[in-house]
């Protein structure tokens, strides 16, 4: 089985003023397998956050199918959204909540009972155990992009997307969200992570898949597809 499966996914913007429309995705096949640490890669424009705005329900397809942990994201939409958890791009927060607070509402929307929130668990896990009652205005760009990543991570889903997350993240804090991941993907979380960075996506990932104009133009072990680049 597979964490996420892709056939024939294609999406077509619409067009301004009866124009053609954009196709940002073409028929895209593809198999995220359960536990890897997965980097779709692509230069701006390739389609990246088309793809992860289908799987979190941001965007319509406009044809083929997304099954993510083997629940059909049009059909099962709900029980596939709580299969997900993802790290946005942007770093938007609200900035008079509290990491604390944010995570306790995120945990009411998933239906997390009281009694199984892991709160302090997650923040310490992402290195915000001391930040819990900080307004999040006061949080610098790399604590908000693991507030963001805790924030995914409430619902314990067994994937984790995480859509470009070092743009604005400087060298160190880089590091520190990436053993966190890594550990994340060491116990058990499938992650997928686009980027448009090859060295990122080599150096993280187990498996790549490269998207140009909508396209995958090529999916393997990342040694195998480095062998061919
Ligand atoms: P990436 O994330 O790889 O940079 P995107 O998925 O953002 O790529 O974009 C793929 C293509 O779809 C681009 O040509 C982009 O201009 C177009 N596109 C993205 N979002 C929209 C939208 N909301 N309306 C129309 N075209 C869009
Ligand atoms: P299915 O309904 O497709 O059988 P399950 O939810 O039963 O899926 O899980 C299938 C496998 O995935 C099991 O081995 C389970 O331990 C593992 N799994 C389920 N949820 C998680 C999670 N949150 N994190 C890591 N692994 C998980």
């Amino acid at each position: 089985d597979n964490a996420i499966s892709l056939r024939q996914l294609t999406k077509t913007y619409k067009g301004e003023k009866g124009r053609p429309g954009r196709r940002a995705l073409d028929a895209v096949d593809l198999d995220v397998p359960r536990g890897a640490f997965f980097g779709l890669l692509g230069p701006n424009g390739a389609g990246k956050s088309t793809l992860i705005n289908i799987l979190a329900g941001l965007v319509r397809k406009t044809a083929g199918e997304a099954r993510i942990w083997d629940r059909d994201i049009v059909r099962e939409e709900r029980a596939a959204r709580c299969a997900i958890g993802i790290v946005p791009q942007e770093l938007n927060l609200d900035p008079f909540f509290t990491p604390r607070e944010l995570l306790e509402m995120q945990a009411g929307l998933y239906g997390v009972p009281p009694r199984e929130r892991r709160t302090e668990e997650i923040l310490d896990a992402v290195g915000l155990g001391d930040k819990a009652d900080a307004y999040a205005r006061t949080l610098s760009g790399g604590m908000r992009r693991r507030l963001l990543v805790a924030k995914a991570m409430v619902h314990s889903p067994p994937v984790l997307i995480l859509d470009e997350p070092t743009a604005g993240v400087d060298i160190e804090l880089r590091r520190q969200l990436w053993d966190h991941v890594r550990e994340l993907n060491r116990q058990g979380t499938t992650i997928l992570l686009t980027t448009h960075y090859l060295e990122e996506a080599e150096e993280l990932c187990d498996r790549i898949a490269i998207i140009n104009h909508g396209r995958v133009v090529a999916c393997d072990s990342t040694p195998a597809l480095l062998r061919r680049f």
